[in-house]
């Protein structure tokens, strides 16, 4: 493996003409010191993890010191937020180092790591362009931890740390995080050349993104049209990944969704505990347009925002809706695979649906939580019902869980389901541990002390989301009382 030093970097997006970005270099911060690596991102672009302990890599994520080949910039791209045209926004705190082979998943591919925290740039608009030690824990640990529920996402290479205070809702220190996917070209960048009545850039950036990330594509007819459809479908099979897995972003603006269909930029996550679908995880989306039940539809309000910006290319109204119409069909089909999986069932039957709509409906009027539930339903024997108890305990609610662990009970017997197997095939897709916001909040406070070795360790059991830990077992413990009073909001 390669010292940081001596990773390749090159930069593809950096071949784009300077209209798409600003050169520029990152804002050193005063003695920074490793807060977080994940030796696991860190492998899969053959760097070796060991290289953190050296200060001199340490400035180099702090953006104090330039990588051999770096050439840093900024990208320009503009947004819908909370559903209305904001024009311009931009990376007004991330710097894109530039890009190293990858040797995961594709060892073709390239990864781009990403500053974010790294100070001003010409996008930063009214904010500082540092990010605070508390969202940048959480987008490191959430990254890594969607990664290993298999779920598409840029990740985390680590986090570095500074006594340097900014302002938010009272004084905290800054923090970068850096980050990694093969692109962060988002909805937004396209919208930017659309609204701007751009269309050579227009062009130029969906035949970078094509080239880059959808060679298969350029055969296409239309390869754009095709790029639409590809990227309506690995959205819609996003949201199915979220929604099963209780997962909400917070922060569904068409700026904040990536070309490839990743989940990106952390901020106001949550995950979902007592289960209420109207549920918001950012405080300050007073609306609810980001509610978990929202986030389907929301998800296809911004292919539709895509389909519009990339309609001059397409170049006709009808073929762009044909490459959108496919989202809910995609959505549905998955979402009901993954919780055909949730439910251990391995076959399929005309009314699972109507199985699956009451089990929601159970779960809506008894608010059990999201993650316990389905794994505690793994536990389930099928001629012992007494091995129920602490699942049934979930619900306020008895006869209802009783009615309704009946009709599965029945449905699994209808299948022949043997208890063994299917609790092996359950543990596998329902995992044990998530993201609670009260452990990344304990790990942060202890950060904030100087003690990073929470994150670490939390980072280490949310690596294995669907182990069994006995070590860790209270890491799938409930929130605490004093989490109810937790607020995430987009101040970060
Ligand atoms: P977000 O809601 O985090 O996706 O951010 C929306 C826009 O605001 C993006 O252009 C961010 O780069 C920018 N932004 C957010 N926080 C800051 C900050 N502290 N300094 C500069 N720009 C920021
Ligand atoms: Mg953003
Ligand atoms: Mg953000």
């Amino acid at each position: 493996p390669a010292s940081a030093e001596q990773l390749p970097l090159g930069n593809a997006f950096g071949t784009l003409p300077p209209a798409f970005f600003t050169r520029l270099q990152p804002t050193p911060m005063p003695s920074p010191y490793l807060v977080g690596a994940s030796a696991s991102a860190a492998a899969s672009i053959g760097l070796d993890p060991g290289d953190f302990q050296r200060q001199d890599t340490v400035e180099a994520f702090a953006g104090n010191r330039i990588l051999p080949g770096s050439e840093p910039l900024a990208a320009v791209y503009s947004g819908h937020q909370f559903g209305v045209w904001a024009g311009q926004l931009g990376d007004g705190r991330a710097i894109l180092l530039g890009d190293v082979p990858a040797r995961a998943p594709s060892p073709t591919g390239r990864t781009e790591l990403q500053l974010k925290g790294a100070g001003l740039t010409p996008y930063s608009r009214m904010g500082d362009g540092r990010a605070v030690l508390r969202s940048s824990i959480r987008e490191f640990l959430c990254s890594e931890a969607m990664h290993a529920l298999g779920i598409p996402t840029s990740r985390a290479l680590c986090v570095v740390g500074s006594d340097m205070l900014v302002m938010r809702e009272t004084p905290e220190t800054a923090a970068v995080a850096t980050r990694m996917a093969p692109s962060f070209v988002r909805f937004g960048s396209f919208e930017h050349w659309f609204y701007n009545e751009r269309q050579d850039e227009l062009r130029l950036l969906a035949d970078h993104v094509i080239e880059r990330f959808y060679p298969e594509l350029r055969a296409s007819d239309n390869p754009v049209e095709a790029l639409l459809r590809e990227v309506t479908r690995r959205t819609a099979e996003l949201m199915a990944q979220w929604q099963a897995v209780g997962f909400m972003h917070g922060v569904m603006n068409t700026d904040n969704m990536s070309i490839l269909g990743l989940t990106i930029d952390y901020g106001p996550f949550g995950f979902m505990e007592a289960f209420d679908a109207r549920h918001i995880c950012n405080h300050s989306d007073h609306q609810g347009r980001y509610a978990y039940h929202m986030q389907p539809k929301i998800g296809q309000w911004n292919c539709f925002a895509l389909g519009q910006a990339l309609l001059p290319l397409i170049g006709d109204v009808d073929t762009t809706q044909a490459a959108l119409a496919n989202y809910g069909e995609v959505y549905q089909e998955r979402f009901d695979a993954l919780l055909h999986a949730k439910l251990g069932l391995a076959s399929v039957e005309e009314d699972d649906g109507k199985l699956i709509d009451a089990l929601f409906a159970l779960l809506q009027a008894n608010h059990p939580d999201y993650t316990l539930f389905f794994r505690r339903l793994g536990e389930l024997r099928l001629d012992d019902p007494g091995a129920d108890e602490p699942l049934r305990d979930m619900f306020i609610d008895r006869p209802a869980f009783d009615a309704w662990a009946g009709q599965y009970r029945e449905r699994l017997r209808r299948e022949a389901s043997e208890d063994g197997s299917r609790r092996a095939r359950m543990h596998a897709v329902n995992p044990k541990y998530v993201l609670r916001n009260y452990l990344a909040q304990v790990a942060i406070e202890k950060a904030q002390d100087k003690d990073f070795s929470e994150v670490a360790r939390l980072l280490s059991v949310l690596e294995k989301p669907f182990d069994e830990q006995p070590e860790n077992e209270h890491y799938a413990n409930l929130p605490p009382d004093w989490a109810s009073s937790l607020e995430v909001s987009c101040s970060s």
